[in-house]
């Protein structure tokens, strides 16, 4: 094992290998749910090349045919780990194959709900779930028993619902338990994981900062110094409080203002993270910088590359100026990284694999010759909330909407200026104040002011005006993946209009944006 350890090899740990199913992560939920740690791996994992033993494995489903000549397979070496293996759908098929090839076409594809029928009533796999509804979705299916195997549950279409081996703990099932569909989905994998791998339900985020603390500790050794940048936003807070419980003053943390964030940002994160958490923090006043850089652009890639570059320069120059105390070099860079973005890098996805980079960061590491640290790249983002809860940060910082990284320079449409910026900028906090004031804000994903570069004609105390219109945004949704609009009542956006354009200089109309995503995005730009 290696001298700083991993979570996985400090809590029980159920090792999902990923086949590629677009349900894959959520199995890894699921288990975390009941607290017990789950972490998710490719099918093409080598076991031989993890530094921990998994208390049990699950291999997932996945979009191939495992009889396909390209289709994954799993490390044969699974096997001899000796501990409970759960195989789902093209996991439990991949069962079968192992065990005499016994997969084939099915006549059709079966999708939607079908009812569990449990035959060995005695099973601890399905122990509280016969007659549930399961989640089906295959068009491959079992043409008999893999050798070895006897059949324990059936459904009207799958005569091979839920199978186990003879002999040893090696499960399969036809249907999916990590989607919410399957109405007890969430008990089965409790019974596989505590009844029978017998796992600690020890995965808590109060236990989760105590080893992490360690582990930072172990990480950066007794003199090292470490930097990163902070936005205002959930993680990076978290993360740097995190960094400052385990190592103090020598972590530093840098607030880049780019002339682009919110009202007031700069002032209330500096206040927030230096007098209410006790974080080293330095606040760059860049704003010249960037809006200069700016100047002129129109293209919203263009703008979004510039703000990308201008960071890492202004990054970096004031990290030079931070001199640690005791003349120690600053050795690593703090990036707030969180579970759905290395599953993103890692889950299996077949030949064309893809590995997203972070273009910030990997910008940072190589020309500071940093190496990078991450404390949150296990965390959902709901178990970093908590987290964020536990170190003492308000619920308003923990359950804040996201907010871009090129900030209001993708909300000011057309060219940024200053004067621009400030007009959406204070149309924004107006806008964020009524919703908070109408107590909407937690039921709000995200929700935002746009200036659109177009002007209209207007009266204003018997006088024409001329000026540009803002469009208001406000969305709901689980994922950001889809979204849709939120209902406002009338008088709710009646009231936001009518202070805009009272309060706000330059504004002359105010709309809302009626458009779920797709087709629209979120942001605007
Ligand atoms: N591709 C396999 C099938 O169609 C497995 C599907 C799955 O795992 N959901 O049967």
């Amino acid at each position: 094992m290696s001298p700083v350890e991993q979570v996985s090899g400090i809590f029980d740990t159920i090792l999902v290998l990923d086949f590629g199913s677009q349900y894959s992560h959520l199995i890894t939920r699921r288990l975390r749910e009941f607290n017990i740690y789950a972490e998710m791996l490719p099918c093409t994992q080598k076991i031989a090349e993890l530094s921990w033993k998994p208390k049990g494995v699950i291999l997932s489903g996945g979009p191939y045919s495992v009889y396909a000549d390209d289709a994954p397979h799993v490390d044969p070496a699974v096997f001899d780990l000796n501990v409970p293996i759960l195989g789902i759908c093209y996991g439990m098929q991949e069962l079968a194959w192992i065990n005499g090839r016994k997969v084939g076409r099915g006549e059709k594809r079966e999708y939607g709900p079908a009812t569990l029928n449990v035959l060995d009533q005695a099973s601890p796999l399905f122990k509280g779930v016969d007659h549930s509804t399961v989640w089906m979705s295959h068009g491959d299916k079992l043409n008999g028993l893999p050798d070895g195997f006897k059949t324990i549950a059936t459904s009207d279409n799958s005569p091979y619902c839920g199978i186990v081996h003879e002999s040893k703990p090696i499960y399969g099932i036809q249907f999916h338990p990590e989607v919410t569909h399957s109405t007890h989905g969430k008990q089965l994998l409790k019974n596989f994981a505590v009844d029978l791998c017998h796992a600690n339900q020890n995965w808590t985020m109060e236990n989760f900062i105590e080893t992490e603390i360690q582990r930072i500790r172990d990480l950066v050794g007794p003199t090292a110094e470490v930097i990163g940048a902070v936005s205002g936003g959930v993680d990076s807070t978290v993360a740097s409080k995190l960094m400052t419980e385990a190592i103090g003053d020598r972590f530093h943390a840098i607030l880049v203002d780019n002339g682009v964030l919110r009202l007031n940002e700069a002032a209330n994160v500096k206040k927030i993270l230096t007098d209410g958490l006790g974080i080293d923090l330095t606040v760059v006043d860049a704003s010249a910088e960037f809006l200069g850089n700016l100047k002129g652009v129109t293209d919203p890639e263009k703008k979004r590359k510039i703000i990308g570059h201008t960071f890492i320069h202004v990054f970096e120059r004031e990290a030079a100026r931070i001199t640690p105390k005791d003349g120690q070099e600053i050795q690593f860079l703090l990036q707030g990284t969180l579970y759905p973005d290395v599953i993103e890098s890692i889950s299996f996805k077949g030949p064309s694999q893809t590995i997203k980079t972070h273009h910030n960061v990997g910008g940072l590491l190589d020309n500071m010759k940093l190496k990078l640290i991450e404390p949150l790249r296990e965390l959902f983002k709901d178990e970093v909330r908590h987290l964020g809860e536990l170190l003492g940060i308000s619920h308003e910082l923990v359950w804040r909407h996201p907010f871009p990284g090129p900030g209001l320079a993708i909300r000011v449409l057309g060219e940024v200026t200053e004067a621009q910026v400030a007009i959406a900028r204070n149309a924004d906090s107006i806008y964020i104040e009524e919703i908070r004031n109408a107590g909407l804000y937690d039921k709000i994903s995200q929700a935002f002011a746009c200036l659109l570069p177009v002007k209209s004609v207007g009266v204003m105390g018997d006088q024409r005006t001329y000026e540009q219109v803002i469009a208001l945004r406000a969305i709901e949704t689980t994922d950001f993946m889809t979204a849709d609009w939120y209902p406002f009542e009338h008088s709710f956006l009646k009231k936001v209009a009518s202070r805009i354009v009272n309060e706000v200089d330059g504004v002359a109309r105010v709309t809302y944006d009626i458009t779920s995503k797709p087709p629209a995005t979120v942001e605007w730009e």
